[in-house]
């Protein structure tokens, strides 16, 4: 957006600037013999070569160019200064030069052209008389409009140089806003299993009716002596790859979350016993089978034991309902692990071949 409204301004300073060197043009060719017109001649050249250059400086935004023209100008002007030093032209186009010279202060280069700009004003005004004065009064009328020019790049630029600050504003922003993302995410997630950690599940427990939910709690079994055959390092890679078979053993919507060490919590959006035993089954299945591979090719195994509960009108409080799924747990665990605990106190006895047909 930036660069097409300067390039648009660029354009309207460059169009100004050719109808200007047409205008002084037309003044050098028509000079009369006298030696005031000659000389008149003399200042529409140096405004031509000034209004090529600038309008290339303009055109290709190059400093060079402008530097040129400055020295062209001025090297017109030192000539005439030697041969007429109190003319009112020379003088006004030492106001110029002061002016260009401005420019590459950006504090003052906008004060300067304005203040300029309307000394040509009242001069161009006050040179109404006689066809020399005519002519001069003119020559001024250009520059006036190759100041004007000027004024306008000066502004593009200020919009340019506060565009690109908003710009650094903006990306400091978005800088901000990916931080917040990424301190929020540490703060609801699981740095080793990226699942959501036991501060977002008492979270989102305390949000839902209990009703029409249900909840699963998984313990991995003797985790404690898997740590002490293979190392910790071992035991971390097993935690991280039962997240993803949980998250293959379960639908989209289901949310799954790290609740302690080695134990996980999973919220189901669905209170049907029998698809709840069947997404139990499914796990268990799937992670006892699951082969865990760490360093060498040995292919080590888990079992995890799972407890459940769910939902229903009885139930006030997902607190009541986590408690259920606890007990449930704790019973499939004193029944030997390996096993799922029901919310009745009994360990399910199904297999997953009759539930499939469920899910
Ligand atoms: P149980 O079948 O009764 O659950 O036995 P267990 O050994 O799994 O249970 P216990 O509570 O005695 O031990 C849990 C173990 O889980 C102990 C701890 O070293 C391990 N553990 C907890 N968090 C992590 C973890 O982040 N990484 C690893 N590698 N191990 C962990
Ligand atoms: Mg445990
Ligand atoms: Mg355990």
């Amino acid at each position: 957006m930036f660069e097409e409204k300067t390039y648009r301004k660029v354009r309207i300073v460059f169009v100004a600037n050719v109808i200007t060197l047409a205008f002084c043009l037309a003044l050098v060719l028509t000079k009369a013999p006298d030696e005031s017109n000659d000389q008149l001649s003399l200042y529409g050249m140096a405004m031509v070569i000034y209004g090529i250059l600038i309008a290339f400086s303009i055109d290709r935004r190059s400093i060079y160019y402008e530097i040129l023209s400055f020295i062209a100008t001025n090297a017109v002007l030192g000539y005439l200064y030697w041969h007429t030093p109190d003319s009112m032209a020379t003088i006004l186009f030492y106001f110029y030069a002061v002016q260009i010279a401005l420019q590459y202060n950006p504090r003052y280069s906008l004060i300067g052209s304005m203040l300029i700009s309307c000394i040509y004003i009242a001069v161009s005004l006050s040179q109404a008389e006689g066809i020399v004065e005519n002519r001069l009064s003119i020559y001024m009328h250009s520059l006036l409009i190759i100041n004007m020019n000027v004024l306008v790049q000066h502004l593009s630029q200020l919009e340019g140089r506060a565009l690109s600050q908003s710009e650094k504003v903006n990306q400091l922003l978005n800088q901000m806003e990916s931080s917040y993302k990424m301190v929020s995410s540490l703060a609801e997630k699981d740095e080793l299993t990226n699942l959501y950690n036991y501060r977002s599940f008492r979270q989102r427990l305390n949000e839902m009716q209990p009703s029409n939910i249900a909840i699963l709690l998984l313990d991995v079994d003797y985790f404690k002596v898997f740590n002490d055959s293979y190392g910790h390092l071992c035991g971390d890679a097993v935690l991280r790859d039962i997240a993803i078979v949980l998250k293959n053993s379960l639908r989209e919507r289901d949310m799954i979350f790290r609740y302690g060490g080695e134990e996980f919590a999973v919220i189901l959006q669905c209170n049907n016993e029998q698809e709840i035993q069947a997404a139990a089954l499914r796990i268990s299945n799937n992670i006892e089978q699951h082969a865990f591979h760490f360093g060498d090719e040995t292919e080590l195994h888990v079992t995890v034991s799972i407890g459940y509960g769910i939902g229903d009108e009885k139930i006030k409080t997902a607190e009541e309902l986590f408690k259920i799924a606890d007990d449930a747990l704790y019973n499939a665990k004193d029944s030997g692990r390996n096993l799922i605990g029901c919310p009745n106190g009994e360990i399910c006895t199904s297999d997953l071949s009759s539930l499939l047909k469920v899910m």
